[in-house]
């Protein structure tokens, strides 16, 4: 404990008082810590924020503790809603007020006087409490005590465990905006948003939008008088307080409703990691309750309680697809797992396509976004598909290779850059050779070349090399090569294509 002195080495100084920060809990009084109760017990001042009403909820929480020789400091907030006349506007007006209360705590705590700050849950939590902190706790011998936080509370009163084993428990502000909320929200496992009252509605639209809301839950005031909790599709928005929070629960502790029918989600997960999983395709995976896909790409899927694993070979898509439309007929929600985007050179279209036929007439199927492996690749260069490209697979196991060549000199005619997909495996290693004399005939031997393999993943490699060296022995199944068109600038480690030609 520092001993902080006001001023001076006289003998009359007074030895500053201490500050603290105290959690009473979410309501309830008996919910607040023994050593709340001791602090307040022993403080000379005790200070709360209120609204203009001077109604203070943690007042009244703290009150049985409250003696008639507490000197207490109301801080008053000037505003709440977000319209002043403060020349600042609301962030000048709260930034006033805030510094007039320090220096009323601060000429306390000069004093010698203890303080303590009541703070509704726990005080470094969304609470006001930090701004005093902020301004007084570098100057002033400061302590915090815990306090249970709303959180805590909504999940006891909910009587559903949060979050077990691996779940993520996410945390939200009601203020955020819908789209925001919406994508945190598909993303996570677990969540509580805090701060309703007149963000409810939005938030109720982002937890729908999310596809989260058969699962949601509503608690109002949780511990306090007049708590409530209800599904959160049941609230009426217009009776929903500030004190009050919507609840996403563990999903393995208590799985979301089955829902009324099977369906298909086709999803890309990527090139490679989570970092280009979008949320969508995150809150996908999780949702599914079968995940069916190439060995390769599921074994990046991390394993959830309660979910079923179907890898398979690379090989026969559209059995892949039966399977997977097989098992949402019988109920399931299937996800489909592809690299990249779903869409591009995989499970997409053989997925849709036997959907297509009668017995699978009544499936929904869906498909979810990804980030390709060429937008990936060239991100690492720069930006080698600036402008106009062509996206071909050089893959001669699904279309003859008569096709691919007519199409490489069609595009290279007409000077598109090219992003080269399946361009070599250990079986097929004469493609990208023949491509190269074929490229070779429109474009000049210089041409920048990108060859980019596992990009984003363990050993990731790229290098930029001139059309002219192109080597059929620096390809394989994890590489994707680009091809500049007659534009493309390359210099050092930077390859980009202008948006506009010369005049
Ligand atoms: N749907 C995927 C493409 C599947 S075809 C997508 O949108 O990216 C498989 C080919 O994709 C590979 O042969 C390779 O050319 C390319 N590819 C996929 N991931 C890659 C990565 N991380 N790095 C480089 N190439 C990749």
């Amino acid at each position: 404990m520092s001993e902080q002195q006001t001023a001076g080495t006289a003998g009359e100084t007074t030895p500053a008082g201490r500050l603290y920060g105290v959690g009473l809990g979410p309501g309830d009084p008996s919910l607040m810590t023994v050593r709340a109760v001791e602090v307040i017990r022993e403080a000379d001042v005790v200070a709360y924020h209120s609204a203009r009403h001077g109604r203070s909820i943690a007042r009244s929480i703290a009150a049985r503790h409250l003696r008639p020789e507490h000197i207490e400091e109301k801080l008053v907030y000037p505003v709440t809603t977000e319209t002043t006349d403060h020349p600042g506007g609301y962030r000048g007006a709260m930034e006033e007020f805030y510094a007039e209360a320090a220096a009323r705590l601060a000429a306390h705590l000069d004093a010698g006087r203890t303080v303590a700050v009541l703070a509704e849950g726990d005080p470094m939590f969304y609470g006001s409490y930090m701004h005093m902190h902020k301004r007084l706790a570098d100057r002033y011998d400061t302590e915090v005590i815990p306090g249970v936080t709303s959180v805590s509370a909504a999940a006891a009163r909910l009587g559903t465990p949060l979050a077990e084993g691996e779940e993520v428990l996410t945390i939200l502000p009601g203020t955020l905006p819908e789209e925001e909320l919406t994508a945190r929200l598909a993303a996570t496992d677990a969540a509580v948003v805090m701060k309703l009252g007149r963000t409810f509605p939005t938030v109720r639209r982002a937890v729908t939008e999310a596809g989260r809301l058969p699962e949601a839950r509503y608690v109002e005031r949780a511990t306090m008088d007049g708590e409530r909790t209800a599904p959160l599709a049941d609230v009426d928005e217009q009776t929903v307080p500030y004190f009050s929070v919507a609840v996403l629960p563990s999903r393995v502790a208590s799985p979301p409703p089955a829902p009324e029918h099977g369906s298909v989600v086709v999803i890309g997960t990527g090139p490679a990691g989570p970092l280009w999983l979008t949320p969508e395709a995150r809150g996908e995976l999780a949702a599914a309750q079968d995940l069916v896909g190439y060995t390769t790409y599921l074994d990046r899927v991390p394993h959830r309680p309660g979910q079923q694993r179907h890898p398979s070979d690379n090989k026969v898509e559209s059995e892949r697809a039966e399977f997977a439309l097989d098992l949402a007929r019988r109920g399931r929600r299937v996800a489909v797992v592809s690299s990249g985007d779903p869409g591009v050179f995989a499970m997409a279209t053989a997925v849709l396509e036997v959907a297509a036929t009668e017995p699978y007439a009544d499936v929904p199927v869906r498909v979810v976004p990804g980030v390709t492996a060429a937008n990936a690749a060239a991100s690492r260069v720069g930006a080698p598909l600036g402008h106009d490209y062509a996206v071909i697979s050089l893959s001669d196991r699904l279309k003859p290779w008569e096709v691919i060549a007519q199409r490489l000199a069609a595009a290279a005619s007409a000077d598109l850059a090219l992003a080269l997909y399946n361009p070599g495996s250990r079986s097929r290693t004469w493609q990208v050779g023949k491509a190269r004399e074929l490229l070779l005939e429109h474009r000049a031997p210089d041409t920048p070349v990108v060859l980019a393999r596992d990009v984003g993943g363990p050993t990731e490699r790229v290098r930029t090399v001139p059309l002219a060296d192109l080597n059929p022995a620096d390809v394989d199944m994890r590489t994707i090569i680009l091809v500049g068109s007659s534009q493309t600038q390359h210099t050092n480690n930077t390859v980009w294509t202008p948006r506009r030609y010369p005049d």
